[in-house]
C-alpha cells in the first residue's frame, strides 16, 4: 500500500507524549526527516535505530 500522493501527519501524542509536536509532508520518508531533529533533541530517541524507526511509522497517520 504505497501512495506517494497521500500525506502524512504524524503526532508525538500519538506516541504517548506529552507534547503537541506535529508535523505533515507529502510522504513516510519525507516526514521522518522532518521530525527526525525534535524526536532526538525534544525526546531522546535515536531516529536510526530501527525499532525506534518502526514506532515512528506507525504513529504516521
Ligand atoms: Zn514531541
Amino acid at each position: 500500500m504505497k501512495s506517494m500522493q497521500e500525506q502524512k501527519t504524524f503526532r508525538c501524542k500519538d506516541l504517548g507524549l506529552e507534547c503537541e509536536f506535529e508535523e505533515k509532508a507529502e510522504n513516510e520518508n519525507e516526514l521522518m526527516k522532518r521530525i527526525e531533529g525534535h524526536v532526538q533533541t525534544a525526546h531522546q530517541m535515536n531516529p536510526q535505530e530501527p525499532e525506534t524507526q518502526e514506532k515512528i511509522r506507525k504513529a504516521m497517520k
